[in-house]
């Protein structure tokens, strides 16, 4: 038996690891859950999965004491709740399925207990990947790839030695705006940007995903989470999402790792190693997709894309400040507040702005995401 910690439960990834672990009650129980805002679906889930702990960030907190401690929950409120819930002794993989910046201290918190880690917060390792991988050596943890790419990666390279790797090809969809020019993005409404041809994923990494700046967050993730450098990563556009990722190796074999696109395969796959275990979700079927297609990433009008490939490039806290500022930009265009095509232009300005460090220390990198979100969050009040 498993015992799991989920940070963000209400969410895309979240209720889909719920589904998963609903599949597998004899393998895997639910130590504690938590949200931001979502205290009604905290409370269905807890009732559901009677984890010992419960936190809830921002939201409802007397609603969520009053529903659940009288079943002998425990409920936490406030930011440092998560960074509290992911000590608790019982706990041996915590999830970690919130989102952006804010993942780092409750990740580095749950290494430092020695606790697996099951990553979807790809940012965590976007901002300090460094700091991150370093405890968790040091800690002995292991941090297991939720997001798909990765999870296809790893599960390629299950058998393979780190210096047989030549390269490793991520596959991306190219979003709901493939194949369209800069002219055709100016008046893109958010309504558009959050139509995935795809996956069905949370706002902020459906945005990321129709600027492509998912994919550079996923080449920095990938650079850490399998000890590459820059350049052994190449990034190939794969519209139909059957292959999830591939690795090149030194003789020239790649190996792929394909299926439907269903985020609780790489989540099944991440709770359940060094074991496969069954599961019941739709089967491939060749004669459904007689093509598999692939074409270069435009990165003359996904700006993004080259942008966070220069921050994987240049290192040091440029992927921090590329993080911080992109998480402001799309809040920005989730709220109407400026285009498409500005997400970009406001990463690079705040990129060329804030200072360069080459090795910040977590409290730098706390100041930096700090200083970067003021000035960015004023760079947008200039500009709209
Ligand atoms: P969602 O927005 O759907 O869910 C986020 C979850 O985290 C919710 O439970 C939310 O609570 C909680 N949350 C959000 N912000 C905070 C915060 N600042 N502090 C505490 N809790 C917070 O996101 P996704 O599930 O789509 O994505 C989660 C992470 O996984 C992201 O890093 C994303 O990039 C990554 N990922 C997601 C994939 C997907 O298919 N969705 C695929 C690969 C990676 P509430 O519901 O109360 O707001
Ligand atoms: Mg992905």
């Amino acid at each position: 038996m498993k015992n799991i910690a989920i940070l963000g439960s209400t969410g895309s990834i979240g209720r889909q690891t719920l589904e998963v672990i609903d599949q597998h009650r004899d393998k895997f129980s639910v130590i504690a859950l938590s949200a931001r805002s979502n205290a009604e679906l905290l409370v269905e889930q807890a009732k559901l999965f009677k984890p010992k702990y419960v936190a809830i960030t921002e939201g409802d907190f007397s609603y969520v004491k009053k529903s659940l401690q009288p079943l002998g929950i425990e409920v936490l409120s406030g930011s440092d709740s998560l960074t509290a819930i992911v000590s608790a002794q019982e706990i041996d993989i915590v999830l970690t399925a919130i989102v952006g910046f804010s993942g780092l201290l409750p990740t580095l918190e749950a290494i430092k207990h020695g606790k697996n880690i099951a990553l979807a917060n790809k940012e965590t390792l976007v901002v300090a990947g460094e700091l991150v991988t370093t405890l968790a050596k040091e800690k002995n943890v292991k941090i297991l790839p939720v997001d798909s790419e990765h999870s296809a990666i790893f599960q390629c390279l299950m058998g393979e030695k780190h210096n047989w790797i030549e390269k490793i090809y991520l596959t991306a969809s190219g979003g709901p705006f493939r194949g369209m020019t800069r002219k055709e993005l100016k008046n893109i409404k958010k309504e558009q940007a959050l139509r995935h041809p795809n996956w069905s994923m949370g706002n902020k990494i459906t945005i990321d995903s129709a600027t492509l700046m998912n994919k550079g967050l996923e080449a920095i993730e990938a650079r850490w989470l399998f000890d590459v450098k820059p350049e052994q990563i190449d990034i190939i556009v794969h519209p139909q999402s059957i292959i999830h990722s591939l690795v090149q190796f030194i003789d020239g074999s790649i190996k792929a790792q394909m299926g439907l696109p269903d985020m609780r395969l790489p989540i099944q796959v991440a709770l359940s190693f060094p074991q496969r275990i069954a599961s019941p979700f739709e089967r491939f079927d060749f004669l459904q997709y007689p093509t598999l297609t692939f074409e270069k990433p435009d990165t003359n009008v996904f700006r993004c894309l080259p942008i966070a490939l220069g921050a994987l490039r240049n290192g040091g806290n440029l992927p921090c400040i590329m993080n911080a500022a992109n998480e402001i930009a799309v809040a920005a265009f989730l709220n109407n507040e400026i285009g498409f095509l500005q997400i970009a232009e406001i990463v690079e300005e705040a990129m060329n702005k804030i200072p360069f460090t080459s090795h910040p220390t977590l409290e730098q990198y706390l100041d930096c995401d700090r200083t970067t979100r003021d000035y960015t969050k004023t760079l947008i009040t200039k500009k709209s």
